[in-house]
């Protein structure tokens, strides 16, 4: 076997695909492409070959491992249980540290991922001036002098708030009416800048509901965007951090003891009855954070609840008030393939009175947002993109809800551009609105 580093580790999981390729019609590469390298299967034997060097670490796999979306709709499709989100980390590790991944595209990534993402200050100084930039037109004014590249970029930059809207939440949120449990909730890093009224909307709904929301002023970015670019060594460092003040917030306070109607009727591991996350591709790093820690990760791993599952499992106080809207609910993959979450937050819209919820072709197939892969594959995710647009568009929905940042603002741009007068929305949102 070759010696490079971290080939050896990733070996093992590859031997788990027994070849049957049921994966392949679930993978977006596989259905824009046709080809086999670009398939999970094919990725698996390139990666293997590589492990066992029969095939030269080149260009081809950095090229391959970067193509995947990380969507894991291959792991839903796995028959055999093949762990391909964390065999992708591993590769895209590997590919890194080779040299392999060169160009604009890393040195934007490089930047984004280690200056500007995990320091909550850069990112909110970056973000204010973007939004004044937008404020007063700049941006259009600039953009026919951009790069073609810079100019798509621009189009999937979403309206940044004004600073009002632009703050951190408060630390301790009291319940509202008789008590039912204590909770953390994980605001991330990019929400709180561009999506702060859905992180409020979460935070009010879980108070209505008879919960305590904490919000622990040490947390750090969830590293879910670092592992995904193959920078294990930050990820792997922001989740220890994360286990730290979560750990030290949840010390400080009375923790329910058996709270009736809590996620957990045991003593909560962190001190909290659950670590509410309202994003799904923050939910799923955080989910598996043992993955990059081992043990240490495990105790707050295992209480991450996605907002909709929690409130699913906990059950709604109260009857939400009617919203006369067809909604159109669409899977992030991130929460349906990497948290098995999909029928909570369509029972939870279901619930609303006179809510038209209505099924479309597409629900589980990716959008093409995967991150920042708009951006460093801008064809690739516009195919993928449409293929999604279809689907929605033919369902005629007046809203369509989906538990995702990243799927929210590509959703709205493929949306926009299309002129489909149509809202996006998370599924908390409408809760909230409707409570
Ligand atoms: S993660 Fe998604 S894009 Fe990558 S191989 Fe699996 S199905 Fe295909
Ligand atoms: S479904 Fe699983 S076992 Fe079958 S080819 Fe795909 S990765 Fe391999």
């Amino acid at each position: 076997m070759t010696e490079v580093s971290g080939l050896e580790a990733l070996h093992p999981g590859t031997l788990d695909c027994v070849h049957c390729g049921m994966c392949l019609t679930s993978c977006p590469t596989y259905q824009v492409t046709g080809r086999e390298t670009s398939s999970p299967r094919g990725r698996v034997y390139l990666l293997r070959g590589v492990a066992e060097g029969e095939i030269p670490l080149a260009e081809t796999l950095a090229e391959e491992a970067y193509l995947c979306l990380g969507c894991r709709a291959c792991e839903t499709a796995c028959p055999s249980g093949v762990a391909f989100g964390s065999l992708l980390e591993q590769a895209r590790s590997v590919v890194d540290r080779a040299g392999l991944r060169r160009g604009w595209a890393k040195r934007i990534e490089q930047f984004a991922l280690r200056t500007v993402v995990p320091r909550p200050r850069v990112l909110h100084g970056l973000l204010g001036a973007v939004s004044v930039a937008q404020r007063l037109g700049l941006d259009r004014l600039v953009l026919p002098w951009l790069p073609r590249r810079w100019r798509e970029m621009h189009g999937l930059l979403p309206r940044i708030p004004a600073a009002s809207e632009r703050r951190r939440l408060p630390e301790v949120t009291p319940a509202i009416g008789e008590q039912r449990g204590r909770v953390a909730f994980f605001e991330g890093c990019i929400m709180p800048e561009v999506f702060g009224a859905m992180n409020r909307a979460t935070v009010r709904v879980l108070a209505s509901q008879g919960f305590e929301v904490v919000v622990p002023a040490a947390q750090r970015c969830c590293g879910a965007l670092q592992a995904h670019a193959g920078e294990l060594e930050l990820a792997t460092e922001l989740a220890r951090a994360n286990v730290i003040a979560f750990g030290q917030a949840g010390a400080q306070g009375d923790a329910p003891e058996n709270a009736p109607g809590t996620a957990s009727a045991t003593a909560p591991a962190t001190g909290f009855d659950a670590i509410v996350v309202n994003s799904a591709g923050c939910g799923a790093a955080l989910r598996e954070l043992d993955h990059w820690i081992g043990d240490e990760g495990a105790p707050l791993a295992g209480q991450v609840r996605d907002v909709c599952e929690f409130l699913d499992q906990v059950g709604m106080r109260g009857t939400p008030r009617p919203l006369s809207k067809r909604v159109a609910y669409d899977d992030p993959c991130h929460l349906i393939h990497a948290q098995g979450v999909a029928d909570a937050p369509r029972r939870l819209l279901e619930a609303i009175p006179e809510l038209e919820l209505v099924a479309h072709q597409d629900p589980a197939g990716c959008c093409g947002a995967a991150g920042i892969y708009n951006l460093t594959h801008p064809e690739m995710s516009a195919a993928i993109l449409a293929k999604k647009l279809d689907a929605l568009e033919a369902a005629r929905p007046a809203i369509i809800a989906t538990g995702n940042p990243g799927c929210l603002m590509q959703l709205q741009a493929g949306a926009q551009s299309r002129g489909m007068n149509v809202r996006l929305a998370h599924p908390i949102e409408l809760l909230a609105e409707t409570l």
